[in-house]
Protein backbone atom coordinates (compact mmCIF):
# COMPACT_ATOMS: atom_id res chain seq x y z
CA UNK A 1 0.00 0.00 0.00
CA UNK A 2 1.31 3.65 -0.82
CA UNK A 3 2.14 5.10 2.35
CA UNK A 4 2.48 9.16 3.20
CA UNK A 5 6.21 10.88 2.93
CA UNK A 6 5.47 12.70 5.77
CA UNK A 7 3.37 13.04 8.68
CA UNK A 8 2.18 16.30 8.78
CA UNK A 9 0.63 17.95 6.12
CA UNK A 10 -0.60 21.57 5.74
CA UNK A 11 -3.64 20.22 3.31
CA UNK A 12 -5.13 16.58 3.22
CA UNK A 13 -7.33 15.78 0.22
CA UNK A 14 -9.40 13.43 -0.20
CA UNK A 15 -10.86 12.29 -3.63
CA UNK A 16 -8.47 12.47 -6.67
CA UNK A 17 -11.02 12.70 -9.67
CA UNK A 18 -10.91 16.14 -11.21
CA UNK A 19 -12.30 18.14 -8.15
CA UNK A 20 -9.66 17.20 -5.89
CA UNK A 21 -6.88 17.65 -8.31
CA UNK A 22 -7.50 21.22 -9.75
CA UNK A 23 -8.23 21.73 -5.87
CA UNK A 24 -4.53 20.46 -5.59
CA UNK A 25 -3.42 22.25 -8.11
CA UNK A 26 -4.68 25.67 -7.07
CA UNK A 27 -3.29 25.46 -3.01
CA UNK A 28 0.27 24.31 -5.03
CA UNK A 29 0.72 27.38 -6.57
CA UNK A 30 -0.63 29.30 -4.07
CA UNK A 31 2.75 27.77 -2.40
CA UNK A 32 -0.02 26.07 0.50
CA UNK A 33 1.82 22.67 0.98
CA UNK A 34 2.75 20.15 1.74
CA UNK A 35 -0.36 18.96 -0.02
CA UNK A 36 -1.79 15.18 0.09
CA UNK A 37 -4.07 13.80 -2.40
CA UNK A 38 -5.93 10.25 -0.53
CA UNK A 39 -7.65 8.08 -3.04
CA UNK A 40 -9.23 4.77 -2.68
CA UNK A 41 -9.40 4.16 -6.46
CA UNK A 42 -7.43 4.77 -9.13
CA UNK A 43 -6.68 8.09 -11.51
CA UNK A 44 -10.36 8.38 -13.01
CA UNK A 45 -12.29 5.68 -11.21
CA UNK A 46 -14.25 7.96 -10.39
CA UNK A 47 -16.77 9.66 -12.01
CA UNK A 48 -14.10 12.21 -13.63
CA UNK A 49 -13.12 9.25 -15.49
CA UNK A 50 -16.67 7.82 -16.75
CA UNK A 51 -18.36 11.10 -17.52
CA UNK A 52 -19.30 12.72 -21.10
CA UNK A 53 -16.91 15.47 -21.43
CA UNK A 54 -19.17 18.20 -21.97
CA UNK A 55 -18.45 21.84 -21.53
CA UNK A 56 -21.54 24.35 -21.47
CA UNK A 57 -21.98 27.78 -20.05
CA UNK A 58 -25.49 27.72 -20.63
CA UNK A 59 -27.18 28.01 -16.94
CA UNK A 60 -29.61 29.33 -15.17
CA UNK A 61 -28.25 31.21 -12.91
CA UNK A 62 -25.43 33.88 -13.36
CA UNK A 63 -22.97 32.49 -10.98
CA UNK A 64 -23.14 29.02 -12.49
CA UNK A 65 -22.13 31.00 -15.55
CA UNK A 66 -19.65 32.76 -14.13
CA UNK A 67 -17.80 29.73 -13.21
CA UNK A 68 -18.21 27.95 -16.20
CA UNK A 69 -16.93 30.87 -18.42
CA UNK A 70 -14.08 31.07 -16.26
CA UNK A 71 -13.44 27.76 -16.75
CA UNK A 72 -13.86 27.32 -20.18
CA UNK A 73 -11.00 29.82 -20.24
CA UNK A 74 -8.93 27.40 -18.34
CA UNK A 75 -9.91 24.41 -20.76
CA UNK A 76 -8.86 26.41 -24.01
CA UNK A 77 -5.41 27.04 -22.04
CA UNK A 78 -4.91 23.45 -20.55
CA UNK A 79 -2.80 22.17 -23.21
CA UNK A 80 0.00 25.35 -22.97
CA UNK A 81 -0.48 25.30 -19.12
CA UNK A 82 -0.10 21.76 -18.27
CA UNK A 83 1.48 20.15 -21.62
CA UNK A 84 -1.06 17.88 -22.24
CA UNK A 85 -4.09 18.15 -25.48
CA UNK A 86 -7.06 17.62 -23.77
CA UNK A 87 -8.84 18.22 -27.28
CA UNK A 88 -11.24 20.64 -26.36
CA UNK A 89 -13.61 21.41 -28.85
CA UNK A 90 -15.60 24.06 -29.12
CA UNK A 91 -18.65 22.68 -31.16
CA UNK A 92 -20.98 24.25 -29.34
CA UNK A 93 -24.05 22.97 -26.97
CA UNK A 94 -27.70 23.15 -29.06
CA UNK A 95 -30.45 22.71 -26.53
CA UNK A 96 -34.03 21.56 -27.71
CA UNK A 97 -36.86 22.85 -26.44
CA UNK A 98 -40.53 20.36 -27.38
CA UNK A 99 -43.10 22.70 -26.25
CA UNK A 100 -43.55 26.34 -26.03
CA UNK A 101 -43.63 26.18 -22.36
CA UNK A 102 -39.69 24.50 -22.30
CA UNK A 103 -38.63 26.92 -25.35
CA UNK A 104 -39.62 29.82 -22.40
CA UNK A 105 -37.28 28.40 -20.26
CA UNK A 106 -34.74 28.53 -22.95
CA UNK A 107 -35.54 32.26 -23.78
CA UNK A 108 -34.87 32.92 -19.76
CA UNK A 109 -31.73 30.49 -19.77
CA UNK A 110 -30.89 32.59 -22.90
CA UNK A 111 -31.24 36.00 -21.86
CA UNK A 112 -29.06 34.92 -18.07
CA UNK A 113 -26.24 33.98 -20.62
CA UNK A 114 -26.94 36.92 -23.11
CA UNK A 115 -27.14 39.15 -19.93
CA UNK A 116 -23.42 37.54 -19.07
CA UNK A 117 -21.91 38.68 -22.44
CA UNK A 118 -21.95 35.51 -24.11
CA UNK A 119 -22.84 35.14 -27.32
CA UNK A 120 -25.94 32.72 -27.10
CA UNK A 121 -28.54 32.34 -29.61
CA UNK A 122 -32.34 31.98 -29.51
CA UNK A 123 -33.42 29.83 -32.33
CA UNK A 124 -36.48 28.54 -33.80
CA UNK A 125 -37.51 25.16 -35.59
CA UNK A 126 -35.04 26.55 -38.72
CA UNK A 127 -31.96 27.75 -36.95
CA UNK A 128 -31.91 24.49 -34.70
CA UNK A 129 -31.69 23.01 -38.04
CA UNK A 130 -29.30 24.60 -39.44
CA UNK A 131 -26.87 23.90 -35.72
CA UNK A 132 -27.38 20.20 -36.32
CA UNK A 133 -26.90 17.49 -39.29
CA UNK A 134 -29.02 15.00 -39.18
CA UNK A 135 -31.99 15.53 -36.63
CA UNK A 136 -35.37 14.81 -36.48
CA UNK A 137 -37.12 17.69 -35.89
CA UNK A 138 -40.40 15.86 -35.61
CA UNK A 139 -41.56 17.80 -32.20
CA UNK A 140 -38.72 20.61 -31.75
CA UNK A 141 -39.97 23.93 -31.59
CA UNK A 142 -36.69 25.80 -30.97
CA UNK A 143 -33.90 26.01 -28.79
CA UNK A 144 -30.53 27.82 -27.57
CA UNK A 145 -27.25 27.40 -29.32
CA UNK A 146 -23.65 28.70 -28.00
CA UNK A 147 -20.59 28.13 -29.87
CA UNK A 148 -18.05 28.59 -27.18
CA UNK A 149 -19.37 25.45 -25.58
CA UNK A 150 -18.32 22.44 -26.56
CA UNK A 151 -16.44 18.77 -25.50
CA UNK A 152 -13.43 17.77 -24.19
CA UNK A 153 -11.29 14.10 -22.96
CA UNK A 154 -11.23 13.63 -19.62
CA UNK A 155 -8.23 10.88 -19.64
CA UNK A 156 -5.53 13.65 -20.52
CA UNK A 157 -7.18 16.18 -18.07
CA UNK A 158 -6.42 14.05 -15.51
CA UNK A 159 -3.01 12.86 -16.67
CA UNK A 160 -2.04 16.38 -17.11
CA UNK A 161 -3.10 17.74 -13.72
CA UNK A 162 -1.35 14.44 -11.79
CA UNK A 163 1.83 14.52 -14.32
CA UNK A 164 2.02 18.70 -12.82
CA UNK A 165 1.11 18.16 -9.05
CA UNK A 166 3.44 14.90 -8.67
CA UNK A 167 6.41 17.98 -10.64
CA UNK A 168 4.92 20.65 -8.10
CA UNK A 169 5.89 17.90 -5.03
CA UNK A 170 2.07 17.24 -4.11
CA UNK A 171 1.81 13.84 -2.87
CA UNK A 172 -0.73 11.30 -4.69
CA UNK A 173 -1.72 8.64 -2.71
CA UNK A 174 -4.07 6.41 -4.88
CA UNK A 175 -5.37 2.88 -3.32
CA UNK A 176 -5.58 4.73 0.26
CA UNK A 177 -8.67 4.80 1.71
CA UNK A 178 -9.68 7.57 4.28
CA UNK A 179 -11.92 6.36 6.93
CA UNK A 180 -12.61 9.94 8.99
CA UNK A 181 -11.14 12.84 10.73
CA UNK A 182 -9.24 13.25 13.19
CA UNK A 183 -10.14 15.81 16.01
CA UNK A 184 -8.84 18.15 18.99
CA UNK A 185 -11.33 19.95 20.62
CA UNK A 186 -13.80 19.95 17.54
CA UNK A 187 -11.43 21.30 15.06
CA UNK A 188 -9.92 19.21 12.04
CA UNK A 189 -6.32 18.26 13.56
CA UNK A 190 -5.46 15.34 10.35
CA UNK A 191 -7.10 12.28 8.83
CA UNK A 192 -7.27 8.66 9.56
CA UNK A 193 -6.74 6.59 6.72
CA UNK A 194 -6.18 2.91 6.00
CA UNK A 195 -2.40 3.74 5.63
CA UNK A 196 -2.46 5.33 9.07
CA UNK A 197 -2.68 8.71 10.90
CA UNK A 198 -2.17 11.84 8.29
CA UNK A 199 -1.89 15.27 10.33
CA UNK A 200 -3.63 18.24 7.99
CA UNK A 201 -4.60 21.68 9.25
CA UNK A 202 -7.42 21.32 6.98
CA UNK A 203 -9.18 18.31 5.11
CA UNK A 204 -10.84 19.00 1.72
CA UNK A 205 -13.86 16.25 0.88
CA UNK A 206 -13.41 16.42 -2.44
CA UNK A 207 -14.67 12.60 -2.75
CA UNK A 208 -17.09 13.26 -5.13
CA UNK A 209 -20.15 10.49 -5.39
CA UNK A 210 -18.88 9.59 -2.16
CA UNK A 211 -18.67 12.69 -0.40
CA UNK A 212 -21.76 12.55 1.68
CA UNK A 213 -20.65 8.95 2.87
CA UNK A 214 -17.36 10.78 3.99
CA UNK A 215 -19.19 13.42 5.20
CA UNK A 216 -21.12 11.15 7.52
CA UNK A 217 -17.72 9.07 8.33
CA UNK A 218 -16.72 12.79 9.99
CA UNK A 219 -19.82 12.54 12.22
CA UNK A 220 -22.30 15.48 10.17
CA UNK A 221 -25.62 15.03 8.24
CA UNK A 222 -25.23 15.13 4.55
CA UNK A 223 -27.42 17.23 2.50
CA UNK A 224 -26.27 15.93 -1.00
CA UNK A 225 -26.78 12.53 -2.37
CA UNK A 226 -25.11 10.02 -4.88
CA UNK A 227 -27.42 9.29 -7.85
CA UNK A 228 -26.52 6.47 -10.51
CA UNK A 229 -25.96 7.90 -14.14
CA UNK A 230 -25.78 5.66 -17.37
CA UNK A 231 -24.07 6.39 -20.83
CA UNK A 232 -23.04 4.74 -23.79
CA UNK A 233 -21.13 4.51 -26.55
CA UNK A 234 -22.48 3.82 -30.38
CA UNK A 235 -20.05 2.33 -33.52
CA UNK A 236 -18.68 4.79 -35.27
CA UNK A 237 -20.20 6.74 -37.89
CA UNK A 238 -18.09 8.95 -40.47
CA UNK A 239 -18.24 12.39 -38.16
CA UNK A 240 -21.07 14.59 -39.30
CA UNK A 241 -22.26 16.43 -35.62
CA UNK A 242 -20.55 19.69 -34.33
CA UNK A 243 -22.51 20.24 -31.16
CA UNK A 244 -23.31 18.42 -27.80
CA UNK A 245 -27.47 17.92 -28.50
CA UNK A 246 -29.38 18.17 -25.19
CA UNK A 247 -33.40 17.64 -25.21
CA UNK A 248 -34.84 19.41 -21.90
CA UNK A 249 -37.95 17.01 -22.01
CA UNK A 250 -35.63 13.87 -20.99
CA UNK A 251 -32.70 15.00 -20.87
CA UNK A 252 -31.61 13.45 -23.32
CA UNK A 253 -28.00 14.13 -24.88
CA UNK A 254 -25.26 13.24 -26.46
CA UNK A 255 -22.60 14.42 -29.32
CA UNK A 256 -19.50 12.36 -31.77
CA UNK A 257 -16.59 11.98 -30.90
CA UNK A 258 -13.42 12.59 -33.61
CA UNK A 259 -13.36 8.52 -33.59
CA UNK A 260 -17.49 8.76 -35.10
CA UNK A 261 -18.59 7.08 -32.14
CA UNK A 262 -21.97 9.24 -30.82
CA UNK A 263 -21.83 9.56 -26.64
CA UNK A 264 -24.60 10.07 -24.69
CA UNK A 265 -27.09 9.36 -21.90
CA UNK A 266 -30.25 9.80 -21.01
CA UNK A 267 -31.39 10.21 -16.90
CA UNK A 268 -32.69 6.71 -16.04
CA UNK A 269 -34.43 7.20 -12.50
CA UNK A 270 -32.01 5.17 -9.51
CA UNK A 271 -32.54 5.13 -6.04
CA UNK A 272 -30.41 7.54 -3.67
CA UNK A 273 -27.01 6.40 -2.92
CA UNK A 274 -23.82 3.98 -4.43
CA UNK A 275 -25.23 0.60 -3.45
CA UNK A 276 -26.30 0.15 -6.74
CA UNK A 277 -23.02 -0.65 -8.46
CA UNK A 278 -21.54 1.48 -12.13
CA UNK A 279 -22.63 -1.19 -14.04
CA UNK A 280 -25.63 -0.77 -17.32
CA UNK A 281 -29.38 -1.37 -16.63
CA UNK A 282 -31.57 -2.60 -18.56
CA UNK A 283 -33.90 -0.02 -18.52
CA UNK A 284 -31.51 2.58 -19.63
CA UNK A 285 -30.29 0.73 -22.94
CA UNK A 286 -33.97 -0.03 -24.41
CA UNK A 287 -34.74 3.81 -22.90
CA UNK A 288 -31.44 5.52 -24.65
CA UNK A 289 -31.77 3.89 -28.00
CA UNK A 290 -35.34 4.47 -28.60
CA UNK A 291 -35.02 8.33 -27.57
CA UNK A 292 -31.56 8.27 -29.53
CA UNK A 293 -32.60 6.56 -32.92
CA UNK A 294 -35.78 8.77 -33.00
CA UNK A 295 -34.00 12.39 -32.89
CA UNK A 296 -31.05 10.92 -34.65
CA UNK A 297 -32.35 8.59 -37.31
CA UNK A 298 -29.29 7.84 -38.52
CA UNK A 299 -27.94 6.16 -35.62
CA UNK A 300 -30.69 3.07 -36.29
CA UNK A 301 -28.78 0.16 -36.85
CA UNK A 302 -25.65 0.83 -34.81
CA UNK A 303 -24.49 -1.61 -32.48
CA UNK A 304 -23.34 0.02 -28.88
CA UNK A 305 -19.88 -0.27 -28.19
CA UNK A 306 -19.99 0.13 -24.44
CA UNK A 307 -22.25 1.16 -21.51
CA UNK A 308 -21.10 2.30 -18.03
CA UNK A 309 -22.38 4.59 -15.39
CA UNK A 310 -21.12 6.50 -12.95
CA UNK A 311 -22.44 8.77 -10.13
CA UNK A 312 -23.67 12.54 -9.83
CA UNK A 313 -23.12 13.77 -6.62
CA UNK A 314 -26.45 15.91 -5.86
CA UNK A 315 -27.31 19.15 -3.74
CA UNK A 316 -30.82 20.18 -3.43
CA UNK A 317 -30.04 23.47 -5.21
CA UNK A 318 -28.08 22.07 -8.05
CA UNK A 319 -25.45 23.95 -6.98
CA UNK A 320 -22.15 22.84 -5.55
CA UNK A 321 -20.88 23.19 -2.04
CA UNK A 322 -17.30 25.30 -1.82
CA UNK A 323 -15.92 25.95 1.68
CA UNK A 324 -15.42 25.61 5.54
CA UNK A 325 -18.37 23.31 7.48
CA UNK A 326 -19.57 25.75 9.70
CA UNK A 327 -19.86 22.61 12.14
CA UNK A 328 -16.76 21.07 11.84
CA UNK A 329 -13.56 23.80 11.37
CA UNK A 330 -10.99 23.22 8.97
CA UNK A 331 -13.12 20.40 7.59
CA UNK A 332 -13.46 22.42 3.48
CA UNK A 333 -16.46 20.94 1.26
CA UNK A 334 -15.36 20.74 -2.34
CA UNK A 335 -18.67 18.29 -3.62
CA UNK A 336 -22.30 18.34 -4.63
CA UNK A 337 -21.55 19.30 -8.65
CA UNK A 338 -23.81 16.86 -10.01
CA UNK A 339 -23.75 15.95 -13.52
CA UNK A 340 -21.73 18.94 -14.08
CA UNK A 341 -18.45 18.66 -11.99
CA UNK A 342 -15.38 18.41 -14.65
CA UNK A 343 -16.54 21.36 -16.70
CA UNK A 344 -16.69 23.45 -13.79
CA UNK A 345 -14.03 22.20 -11.78
CA UNK A 346 -11.59 24.54 -13.05
CA UNK A 347 -13.13 27.75 -11.47
CA UNK A 348 -15.15 26.13 -9.12
CA UNK A 349 -11.99 24.74 -7.11
CA UNK A 350 -10.08 28.14 -7.56
CA UNK A 351 -12.66 29.11 -4.97
CA UNK A 352 -11.97 25.87 -3.01
CA UNK A 353 -8.32 26.28 -2.45
CA UNK A 354 -9.12 30.64 -1.58
CA UNK A 355 -11.55 29.15 1.14
CA UNK A 356 -8.41 26.85 2.06
CA UNK A 357 -6.22 29.84 2.48
CA UNK A 358 -8.73 32.02 4.90
CA UNK A 359 -8.98 34.73 1.43
CA UNK A 360 -12.30 35.98 0.51
CA UNK A 361 -13.76 34.13 -2.39
CA UNK A 362 -16.65 35.84 -5.21
CA UNK A 363 -19.45 33.29 -4.47
CA UNK A 364 -22.62 34.25 -3.00
CA UNK A 365 -22.75 32.04 0.34
CA UNK A 366 -26.73 31.49 0.48
CA UNK A 367 -25.63 29.74 -3.29
CA UNK A 368 -22.65 28.01 -2.52
CA UNK A 369 -21.80 27.55 0.82
CA UNK A 370 -22.04 24.56 2.37
CA UNK A 371 -23.86 26.09 5.70
CA UNK A 372 -26.83 26.64 2.97
CA UNK A 373 -28.76 24.11 3.90
CA UNK A 374 -28.76 24.21 7.61
CA UNK A 375 -30.66 28.39 7.56
CA UNK A 376 -34.21 26.52 6.66
CA UNK A 377 -34.97 30.31 5.96
CA UNK A 378 -32.31 31.25 2.85
CA UNK A 379 -34.05 32.39 -0.42
CA UNK A 380 -31.33 31.98 -3.14
CA UNK A 381 -31.96 30.96 -6.40
CA UNK A 382 -30.88 27.50 -7.28
CA UNK A 383 -29.50 25.82 -10.34
CA UNK A 384 -32.40 23.96 -11.90
CA UNK A 385 -30.50 23.47 -15.78
CA UNK A 386 -29.36 20.16 -14.49
CA UNK A 387 -29.67 18.05 -17.06
CA UNK A 388 -27.13 17.32 -19.88
C1 LIG B 1 -21.98 9.13 -16.75
C2 LIG B 1 -21.56 10.51 -16.33
C3 LIG B 1 -21.53 11.54 -17.27
C4 LIG B 1 -21.13 12.82 -16.90
N1 LIG B 1 -21.01 13.80 -17.86
C5 LIG B 1 -20.46 15.00 -17.52
C6 LIG B 1 -20.19 15.98 -18.51
O1 LIG B 1 -20.47 15.78 -19.70
N2 LIG B 1 -19.61 17.14 -18.12
C7 LIG B 1 -19.28 17.40 -16.81
O2 LIG B 1 -18.78 18.47 -16.49
N3 LIG B 1 -19.52 16.48 -15.85
C8 LIG B 1 -20.10 15.29 -16.18
N4 LIG B 1 -20.32 14.35 -15.21
C9 LIG B 1 -20.03 14.71 -13.81
C10 LIG B 1 -18.55 14.73 -13.54
O3 LIG B 1 -17.93 13.57 -14.06
C11 LIG B 1 -18.33 14.83 -12.04
O4 LIG B 1 -19.06 15.95 -11.52
C12 LIG B 1 -16.86 15.07 -11.71
O5 LIG B 1 -16.04 14.15 -12.38
C13 LIG B 1 -16.68 14.97 -10.22
O6 LIG B 1 -15.31 14.95 -9.95
P1 LIG B 1 -14.82 14.59 -8.49
O7 LIG B 1 -13.35 14.73 -8.51
O8 LIG B 1 -15.61 15.39 -7.50
O9 LIG B 1 -15.33 13.09 -8.26
P2 LIG B 1 -14.68 11.70 -8.73
O10 LIG B 1 -14.03 11.79 -10.04
O11 LIG B 1 -15.75 10.68 -8.54
O12 LIG B 1 -13.54 11.48 -7.68
C14 LIG B 1 -13.82 11.18 -6.34
C15 LIG B 1 -12.73 10.27 -5.86
O13 LIG B 1 -12.87 10.13 -4.44
C16 LIG B 1 -12.40 8.85 -4.13
N5 LIG B 1 -12.94 8.51 -2.80
C17 LIG B 1 -14.22 8.44 -2.44
N6 LIG B 1 -14.33 8.15 -1.13
C18 LIG B 1 -13.07 8.04 -0.67
C19 LIG B 1 -12.52 7.76 0.62
N7 LIG B 1 -13.29 7.54 1.70
N8 LIG B 1 -11.18 7.71 0.74
C20 LIG B 1 -10.38 7.94 -0.33
N9 LIG B 1 -10.87 8.21 -1.55
C21 LIG B 1 -12.19 8.28 -1.72
C22 LIG B 1 -12.90 7.96 -5.23
O14 LIG B 1 -12.10 6.80 -5.36
C23 LIG B 1 -12.80 8.88 -6.45
O15 LIG B 1 -11.64 8.65 -7.22
C24 LIG B 1 -20.76 13.09 -15.54
C25 LIG B 1 -20.80 12.06 -14.60
C26 LIG B 1 -21.20 10.78 -14.98
C27 LIG B 1 -21.22 9.71 -13.94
Amino acid sequence: MNRPARGRYRVAIVGGGVVGLFTAYHLARAGAGPIVVVDRGFLSSGASGRNGGGVRQQWETAATVRLARESVAAWRRFGREFGFNIWFRPGGYLFLAGTRDELGRLAEVHRVVAGEGLPAELLDRDGVARHADGLSLDGVVGGTFLRSDGTLYPFPVLWGLSETLRSLGVELLYGVEATGLRLEDGRVTGLATAAGPIEAAAVVNAAGGWSAEFTRRAGLVAFNEARRHEILATEPLKPFLDPMVVRLSDGLYFSQTMRGEIVGGLTVPHPPGTAGGMSSSPEFLVRMARALTGLLPRVRGLGILRAWSGYYDENPDGLPSIGEDPRRPGLFHANGFGGHGFMLAPASTRRVAQAVLGEPTDLDPAQFHPGRFLDAHRAAPAEGLTLG
